[in-house]
């Protein structure tokens, strides 16, 4: 901060500085962690594609009215979180805060909604909300998304929930627990809200400025609160299971004979109700059970989803039975059980390419192109001319072997083949360099 003594060109400096960094929580994402979240999507996008997922990409800006009136007014994100901009004079527009809503509008605009159903799809991609940046917590973050369209069986609810546990097991993830509820059918839930608001009015005094304001605006949203003076409550107050019409009550149970025939460990969790205004029936969170430093127990969410119909907020007169479940990988690699992942592209290099001399240099390209076609990564370092310099840099990383391209050999078209252990080395005619080097073990 300028002090009142700082001069103009201080000043100057300071803004300078201030302009290149980036923006509180986001990342640069760069070598290995890149690499690993490359890996990961490859991870989750295998086993979605085994289940039957397809892909879809949905534009990172969407109309703010698409997540409005999907998530609601009265919500965490859409009230606080929700990145909203205009363009000279366009409609306010958002970044995507999730990808639910714009994946409904997608299933009603394109049309798949005359498709076979349901439909089943899966997206990966950059996340934005406004929040208070700490561990595991970004404004800018990567979601693994599913959705199921088009089914309100409770078979696909319980595919959700076994693709999302299947990828966070081949993450690595050992102690993983699924906390679920029921919230019933939002056209059956009025008596409970009602009921909750008066267990909640009375102790308007002791809870939290959001909740003595929720109690008015958005009731449900109370058992979502986080402040620590709210938690005491939610026990005693009344549960939405109690409230399940019949049929949403037997979706309910049939969900839970999935897990417990699928081996999934699960408990119901009676105030679980998350932060999206759109859920009904199913709400679940796959939670992380961990020891802290202080060797206590700690839980963790990782992913979260349920049971949705947007069909009435989208203007749509037919129903859309959907479930979905979204995970940050932000949220997961921090977590100590995660693995590390390598994206299939990454191959571990046996040989370091080695060029010395203009004439070598000028024709290095052609010979990593040749290596390249017959599928042998090369290590290399294009500014070092020196051999010793080259030859030290492989060996720091360990490389077997280093391929020696100088001027003698441009011109006679070899190679040098040098065994970085042995200290041994051979000459190779380049047009048998491919085969040659694909018998080195
Ligand atoms: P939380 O209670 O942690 O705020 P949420 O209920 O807002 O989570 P969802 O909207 O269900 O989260 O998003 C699904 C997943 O996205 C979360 O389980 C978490 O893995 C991840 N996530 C949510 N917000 C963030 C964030 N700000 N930074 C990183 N990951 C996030
Ligand atoms: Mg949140």
């Amino acid at each position: 901060m300028p002090t009142p003594n700082t001069t103009k060109s201080d000043k100057a400096k300071n803004n300078n500085q201030s302009n290149i960094t980036k923006l509180k929580g986001t990342q640069d994402i760069r070598n290995d962690q890149y690499y690993q979240f490359q890996g990961m999507f490859e991870k989750a996008q295998e086993i979605s594609e085994y289940y039957g997922f397809k892909p879809i990409e949905t534009p990172t800006i969407e109309r703010a009215s698409t997540y409005q009136k999907a998530i609601g007014e009265n919500t965490d994100i859409v009230e606080k979180e929700m990145y909203k901009f205009s363009v000279k004079g366009s409609d306010s527009i958002a970044l995507r805060p999730e990808y639910t809503a714009g994946i409904v509008r997608a299933y009603i605009e394109d049309g798949m909604v005359s498709e076979p159903q349901p439909i089943m799809l899966y997206s990966y991609g950059p996340t934005f909300r406004h929040e208070k940046p700490q561990l595991g917590r970004y404004r800018e973050f990567r979601q693994f998304n599913l959705e199921i369209l088009g089914s309100d069986k409770a078979v696909a609810d319980a595919l959700v929930i076994k693709t999302v546990y299947d990828i966070l097991t081949d993450f690595g993830f050992k102690e993983l627990i699924i906390d679920i509820n029921s919230m019933g059918d939002t056209e059956n839930r009025q008596p409970y809200i009602k009921d909750l608001s008066s267990y909640y009015k009375k102790l308007s005094p002791s809870l939290c400025k959001n909740c003595q304001e929720r109690i008015k605006t958005n009731p449900l949203r109370l058992l979502d609160c986080k402040e620590p003076e709210c938690q005491e409550f939610k026990a005693k107050a009344p549960q939405i299971i109690n409230y399940l019409s019949p049929d949403a009550r037997k979706h309910f149970k049939d969900v839970l004979k999935f897990l417990e025939e699928m081996e999934i460990p699960f408990r119901i969790n009676n105030t679980l109700v998350r932060g999206q205004d759109y859920y009904k029936r199913t709400v679940f969170e796959v939670i992380q059970v961990h020891l802290d430093e202080e060797n206590n127990e700690k839980e963790l969410t990782i992913c979260g989803g349920g049971r949705y119909d947007l069909s009435k907020h989208m203007g749509q007169k037919k129903e859309i039975p959907s479930v979905g479940a979204a995970m940050s990988f932000e949220r997961i690699v921090m977590m100590p059980d995660c693995q590390k992942m390598n994206p299939r592209i990454i191959k571990n290099p046996k040989f370091y390419f080695i060029q010395l001399g203009f004439e070598a240099k000028l024709k290095s390209l052609h010979i990593i192109d040749i290596l390249r076609h017959a599928k042998i990564p090369v290590h290399q370092n294009l500014s070092k001319d020196s051999l010793g310099a080259q030859l030290a840099l492989a060996s720091e990383l360990n490389i077997p072997y280093a391929l020696i391209f100088g001027q003698k050999e441009a011109m006679e078209g070899n190679v040098i083949l040098r065994d970085m252990k042995k200290h041994e080395q051979e000459i190779i005619k380049i047009e048998n360099l491919c085969e040659y080097i694909k018998k080195i073990k």
